[in-house]
């Protein structure tokens, strides 16, 4: 395939993937405004009642979509989704999962290196940065295995925290910029997340949280051509 071919495949799947993100988020936030908005009323009579009850179909309308959503992709092949507290030792938790979550595909060892240090440094990044060092945080990984081109895979890794937050997302992502007091640190994971996956996205609020997504390529071996 050409690298004109692979561009554009590439940018298909990602323009499907964000697309699908935004519809998911934006049917989730309809749903809940209209819960929110029941419950605010108290829902007292039945005409509240009913929208109360609108509200909740709504929100399982939403799953539903988000199932379907993502099904209408047709690209996804496999998904992975892990929660675990924002504790050090759960970075080479993050790091064995996703790695094991690709292994079908026996990636190439560079493949693998690259994608378990941008999971490290942003699951790092989120117990470090995120939640401070506490360690009651909760880190959402999720995997998402894409079809790519003709045999091949694309991997996206979301790492989310529902911490501190990012106020300039520009500046945190600048080689050697630190917020860390201690200086102790290098300044360097966004740098390393960046050179090591095929595309990094970073969406954050202050004292809302952050979440990474990061894209990899990963070739599928000729041997499993026929599995597939
Ligand atoms: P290093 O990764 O080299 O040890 P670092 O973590 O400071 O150093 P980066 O990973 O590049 O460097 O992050 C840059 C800055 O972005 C951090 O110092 C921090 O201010 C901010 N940041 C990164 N991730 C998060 C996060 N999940 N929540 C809040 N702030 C973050
Ligand atoms: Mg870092």
């Amino acid at each position: 395939m050409s690298e004109t071919m692979k561009m554009v495949n590439l940018r298909e799947i990602w323009g499907m993937v964000r697309k699908t993100d935004t519809y998911r988020t934006e049917k989730k936030k309809g749903a809940a405004d209209m819960a929110e908005e029941a419950k605010a009323q108290g829902a007292v009579d039945t005409a509240e009642e009913a929208k109360a009850a609108e509200a909740v179909n709504t929100a399982c309308e939403a799953n539903a979509a988000e199932t379907e959503a993502t099904a209408e992709a047709g690209k996804l092949v496999n998904e992975m989704r892990l929660c675990f507290l924002s504790r050090g030792e759960n970075e080479s938790l993050a790091r064995i999962a996703v790695a094991g979550f690709i292994a079908c595909l026996d990636p190439a060892m560079d493949v693998l290196d690259d994608i378990r240090t941008a999971v490290s440094e942003a699951v790092t990044n989120a117990i470090i940065h995120g939640y401070q060092g506490r360690k009651d945080g909760i880190v959402y990984l999720s995997a998402f295995l894409y079809e790519w081109g003709e045999h091949g895979r694309l991997l996206r890794v979301d790492v989310e925290d529902t911490g501190i937050g990012i106020e300039n997302i520009e500046k945190a992502m600048e080689p050697l910029y630190s917020t860390s007091p201690d200086g102790e640190r290098a300044g360097m994971g966004f740098t390393f997340m960046k050179a090591f996956t095929d595309r990094l996205e970073v969406e954050s609020k202050p004292r809302l949280g952050t979440c990474v997504s990061m894209w990899k390529e990963v070739a599928v071996p000729e041997a499993f051509y026929e599995e597939e």
